[in-house]
């Protein structure tokens, strides 16, 4: 295998804060598991050696703050997540730009840091919600890890490019944008970077797809959320697709992040491409 360090991130939200079907004024009703869960995935990183990259959600950051600062503390690179998870495409440019200073200014207050990555909720920066790239090139974030090139019933621009490129808008602002990895299979891109696919499909998949575009000379890029290694976690009734992605295999994380962490090395998004942070 060769050198390429591929990046790895962790979408840092609790276990009831990634469905849409919950939103931010009903999150009190639920318990939070995000501290054990925290620990817990600090703890795999840190035994493998691993520094990754913390999308955090801002309602996070100012309830939990010594968590975020555990995080930081411990090497790893602190980004955005937005607010209040809500998707993009459903937030205005204003709104949204509310999300990104507020959570902002949450992270500044405990790492001293402005972020410099992003990543949406639910990879939701599709063709509609492309004004976002605008809102966040003028806050000043250097990437932007939200736009899936695959198909999927919540997200998802097919024909977006596969791997790390700069795009530059209309208004003349520039930011890099880092998709997710996918894989090439006939004419399709496979999803082959972590979330719900990496506990669905056997380990093997995920092998193949990062072998492929290391062999192509191209980081891969995974990401994963904390609660994916939490196996005793509530279940709540949500509509039949959501709770398969959700629920499935959540045993089996750990495992293959072990293997995963074994067959590729890691760094932070920032040092895997080169951003000051
Ligand atoms: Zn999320």
């Amino acid at each position: 295998m060769n050198n390429i360090k591929s990046a790895f991130s962790v979408d840092f939200e609790d276990w009831y804060q990634g469905f849409e079907v919950i939103p931010v004024d009903k999150w009190e009703d639920y318990p939070p598991r995000i501290e054990r869960n925290c620990r817990k995935i600090l703890e795999i990183l840190s035994n493998h050696n691993i520094r990754a990259t913390f999308f955090v959600l801002g309602y996070l950051a100012e309830i939990f703050p010594r968590l975020i600062e555990a995080i930081h503390n411990e090497g790893h690179e602190i980004g955005s997540h937005g607010y209040s998870h809500t998707q993009i495409f459903r937030l205005t440019p204003e709104k949204f730009g509310d999300e990104i200073k507020r959570t902002n200014d949450a992270i500044v207050k405990i790492t001293g840091k402005r972020p410099i990555g992003f990543r949406a909720p639910i990879f939701s920066i599709i063709e509609e919600s492309l004004w976002a790239i605008d809102v966040l090139a003028e806050n000043g974030f250097l990437y932007d890890s939200s736009i899936y090139p695959t198909i999927n019933y919540r997200y998802g621009i097919v024909k977006a490019e596969r791997f790390y490129h700069q795009i530059e808008t209309e208004r003349g602002n520039k930011i890099a944008e880092i998709p997710v990895t996918t894989s090439k299979f006939l004419n399709l891109n496979v999803p082959v970077g972590g979330g719900a696919y990496f506990r669905i499909w056997p380990y093997g998949v995920t092998r193949w797809g990062f072998r492929q575009v290391l062999r192509d000379g191209q980081p891969g890029v995974f990401y994963m959320h904390p609660w994916e290694i939490d196996t005793d976690q509530p279940r709540i009734k949500l509509p039949l697709r959501l709770s398969f992605t959700h629920y499935t295999n959540l045993h089996s994380t750990e495992r293959k992040l072990d293997r995963l962490f074994n067959d590729f090395s890691f760094s932070t998004m920032a040092e895997v491409f080169g951003f000051e942070y």
